[in-house]
């Protein structure tokens, strides 16, 4: 049942002033009904009514870069120098069976409900999150990876990607879309990366691209030196002409960034990349704990919000992170930032929510959008408002997560 009624000593909407004794009323359908004090939302019966007295109720967040396939991997791999850490995923990712990481993404994707998060934007090349995210009747982007480094793989590497996109359409619903990921400059060859772009805009298919993330990476793309162009050369792959450009501009090149292309990590920008990304209208997921985990740094959060740039939060993949916890990641960012507690919850949510393109319909609690909303348990503060005492919590303080109002934790 989607209908329900539900009340906390706090109600965060996030489009608007959090709301003391607020209420929220869910209608059969999934949406919101109702948002408000709790004296003023109706009460219809025969629904299911929970109140939490200890408790705020906000909406769900939005985790926007993922891989989920990769859960229960935490633990194999080692700390290692950036490309020599990409070899070893690769190389426990080829140990996998297709059933071995559906269950993956299914658990991943428990995992998420369980701290909060309502909404991924997931990579990966499994095809299997998808389908994970169908089954439960949940709601995100599952980006299709694509590799092929060699030029003359172009036309191998792009008729795969279209055969698997088009077998994983039968997971697409209304809150499930299919994406897809050309991986990052260092393992595509531009050629690909053209192809892809080309490909995905004719469909109108949203693109995601780790980019601009290790000094490695930038290094390749500016001067086609360093670890990426070692490994290229001792596997025979035809190095990119020198461009002499950054990763970024090196995307904008190959015609990839556009308002559906999201950006993960963005960390090695320029002031002319930061304005390419503004001007494109492309979108970032920025991933604090995995850039700190692996060394790069941190990218100029603020000055993407000074130039208007969409940017969303997310945990990056248990391999880098161990546990995926957004507001870890949200407290991790307000290290680089000017942002107070309401702006940093809302860089959870509703701005998840803009960098995936899905902000009518979910990352606030407003009438109409969807009832993706989690419940949170407040330690006792004194002199702190209830947004700091929210982004205080741990993914165990998440007392209730509904996905359109259904409950998908705690699990029944
Ligand atoms: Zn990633």
């Amino acid at each position: 049942m989607r209908a329900r009624r539900l009340a906390a000593r706090w109600l965060l909407p996030i489009e608007g002033q959090p709301i003391e004794h607020g209420a929220l009323l869910v209608g059969d359908d999934g949406r919101i009904v109702a948002v408000g004090p709790e004296m003023v939302v109706p009460r219809p019966e025969n629904i299911p009514v929970a109140e939490f007295p200890d408790a705020a109720i906000l909406p769900g967040l939005i985790n926007t870069h993922t891989h989920l396939e990769l859960t229960g991997l935490a633990e194999p791999v080692q700390a290692l120098e950036f490309p020599d850490w990409i070899r070893r995923v690769r190389q426990v990712k080829s140990t996998r069976t297709a059933s071995e990481y559906l269950d993956a993404a299914r658990q991943g994707l428990r995992d998420c409900f369980a701290a909060g998060v309502t909404t991924v934007a997931d990579t990966g090349d499994s095809g299997t999150v998808i389908r994970a995210l169908s089954e439960s009747d949940g709601s995100g982007i599952a980006y299709q990876e694509v590799f092929g480094p060699h030029p003359a793989q172009v036309d191998e590497s792009l008729a795969n990607l279209q055969q698997r996109v088009e077998k994983s359409s039968e997971w697409v619903t209304g809150r499930v879309q299919i994406g897809v990921s050309p991986h990052a400059p260092y393992t595509v060859s531009g050629p690909l990366f053209r192809a892809v772009g080309d490909w995905a805009r004719a469909e109108r298919i949203p693109v995601a691209v780790h980019i601009a993330e290790s000094t490695a990476e930038a290094q390749f793309l500016l001067a086609g030196t360093g670890p990426f162009a070692d490994a290229w050369l001792a596997r025979g792959i035809p190095l990119p002409p020198p461009p002499g450009k950054t990763p970024v501009a090196w995307l904008g090149n190959h015609e990839i960034l556009s308002e559906h292309t999201l950006c993960i990590h963005a960390i090695q920008v320029g002031p002319e990349d930061l304005e390419l990304l503004a001007q494109s209208g492309a979108a970032v997921a920025h991933c604090p704990l995995s850039n700190l985990a692996h060394g790069h740094g941190l990218p100029p959060l603020q000055s993407f919000l000074d130039a208007g740039i969409r940017v969303g939060l997310g945990t990056d993949s248990v391999v880098s992170v161990g546990r995926l916890d957004l507001l870890a990641e949200a407290r991790a960012a307000a290290r680089i930032v000017s942002l107070d507690a309401d702006q940093l919850l809302e860089l959870c949510t509703l701005g998840g929510a803009r960098a995936l393109g899905i902000d009518s319909e979910t990352g606030s609690l407003v009438a109409g959008k969807w009832a993706d909303c989690i419940v949170v348990r407040l330690a006792p503060a004194a002199n702190t408002s209830p947004a700091e005492r929210v982004l205080a919590a741990s993914p165990d303080d998440v007392l209730l997560t509904c996905l359109a109002g259904r409950e998908v934790h705690p699990s029944s």
